[in-house]
């Protein structure tokens, strides 16, 4: 097809992020214009269902009157200022005291970023500052995994444990360690059961932390479910088995629930459907339901005391960004968090799941599809050459890509990763446009696999 101007102008202009570029010339940009509810439009007025929450964030979907209400009064009351220096401001402090009293686990502090990156660099540097406050310089190493994605700065592109973040990027950066994916369908020897594969994965643990020294060791992070690695849902008892390791060498248990929280997993956090307790949190995405940029960290007792006794040693506690508590993602977040209580949106998340799980688990049936999993509403298929041994397409074939391309024609918005396509569809979508959506991703399988058979590929 040939490319609108829409299209030229941003093929001339943007550097894409997380892109294909060698590919985008020939499949061309998809050029949203506007969205209403869980539909989006292009600049040619194309509708599509977006299965993607735009990228796991738009937990509202589209055009939110109350939202947008909330952020246009706090544009006209007070547009911007910050935190540094002992500023305060009601949005900051409102969405400080709502996260505290929803938060999975006693936190005394909320310390505000623009982004999901930031919180979690934010992190790796309040574990830093709160050993060397302690004193014990030593301990600072962070212990992440395969397949995580906690962002893309230099260090939470380090935390990240996926090729394509690290390649010529030159990370990750020393001192960030990377242990198993706990993807059973994947990883799992031949036979291994859930629970051996679980306790083989603690062992690896243990011995990594053994063979570093404990005393070397700031901290572990994790997402509930790994959602940018390929919606990898832990196996059962998974956290339970890690958890006590960590509280033994008293290593930080950061959750990384930037993508699980506010109800996405049926839950208000992924450690609360997986039965966790973690120190510290990161937050972002669905905090404002993306429609202003905001993170957070979710800080314990303990580490803001040391952080207090550190700053009078050090004349005062130096981290901060420019827009870390902007006003308006505050607003917005606090309106959001609201609307999540009011509308009872886990609730509504909890009433669709099983409706979401039964689609995902008939989609199993394909020939395509190796594993179809999900949890609340947050799923993946992950599409395979050979159902029997799992053997996956030649990478290079881009069998996922494919298939979200013939979605994307069916006026549905899916995301590949890697050999897994993802859906994390808004959580205020209807029963009637949830089966719109896994109707069009059926369809859309059956395109590829077509396309499979033509070309040849398995
Ligand atoms: N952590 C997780 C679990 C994420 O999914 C993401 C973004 N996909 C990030 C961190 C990074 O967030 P951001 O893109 O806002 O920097």
């Amino acid at each position: 097809m040939p490319l609108t101007n829409v299209q030229a102008r941003d093929l001339a202009t943007i550097l894409h992020p997380y892109t294909p570029l060698h590919t985008l010339p020939q499949t061309g940009p998809l050029v949203l214009d506007h969205g209403k509810g869980v539909f989006v439009y292009d600049t040619q007025g194309n509708e599509y269902i977006e299965g993607m929450s735009g990228l796991w964030c738009a937990g509202l979907g589209f055009g939110d009157e109350e939202l947008i209400e909330a952020a246009t009064e706090q544009m006209h009351k007070l547009p911007y200022y910050h935190l540094f220096g002992g500023k305060g401001m009601e949005p900051a402090i409102e969405l400080g005291e709502k996260l505290k009293e929803i938060a999975p686990m006693p936190v005394s502090k909320v310390f505000f970023t623009s982004s999901g990156s930031e919180a979690n660099d934010t992190q790796v540097k309040l574990a830093w500052y709160y050993n060397n406050a302690l004193g014990r310089p030593e301990k600072k190493k962070i212990i992440s995994r395969m397949k995580a994605y906690h962002g893309v700065t230099v260090m939470s592109g380090s935390l990240t444990g996926l090729p394509i973040v690290h390649g010529d990027f030159d990370l990750p950066v020393a001192g960030v360690l990377h242990t198993d994916c706990p993807h059973h369908y994947r990883f799992a020897e031949p036979g291994e059961s859930e629970a051996d594969f679980v306790a083989r994965l603690a062992a690896n643990l243990t011995a990594l932390i053994e063979e570093e020294g404990p005393e070397t060791i700031a901290a572990f992070i994790a997402e509930p479910i790994m959602g940018a690695g390929g919606v990898i849902l832990p196996p059962e008892g998974y956290f339970q088995a890690i958890r006590p390791i960590l509280a033994e060498h008293d290593i930080l248990f950061i959750d990384d629930e930037v993508i699980c929280g506010f109800g996405r997993t049926g839950n208000w956090w992924g450690a609360e459907t997986y039965g966790f307790e973690p120190d510290t949190l990161s937050a972002a995405k669905q905090m404002t339901s993306a429609y202003a940029p905001l993170g957070a960290v979710l800080v314990p007792e303990r580490m803001v005391e040391a952080f207090e006794a550190e700053s009078a040693k050090l004349g005062a506690f130096g981290h901060g960004f420019t827009y870390g508590g902007h006003p308006l993602g505050c607003a917005v977040g606090a309106k959001a968090i609201e609307i999540y209580q009011k509308r009872d949106i886990i609730g509504h998340v909890r009433k669709l799941a099983p409706q979401f799980e039964a689609r995902l688990a008939k989609l199993a049936d394909h020939p395509l599809v190796g594993e179809a999993r999900g949890k609340g509403l947050i799923g993946g298929v992950e599409l395979v050459a050979d159902k029997a041994t799992k053997r996956p397409f030649d990478a290079k074939a881009g069998v996922a890509g494919r298939m979200v391309k013939f979605a994307e024609a069916r006026g549905a918005i899916l995301r590949p990763i890697g050999d897994t396509v993802a859906l994390c569809p808004p959580m205020v979508i209807t029963e009637a446009e949830l089966d719109l959506l896994f109707d069009k991703m059926e369809a859309a399988l059956n395109d590829a696999e077509d396309w499979v058979r033509k070309e040849g590929l398995r």
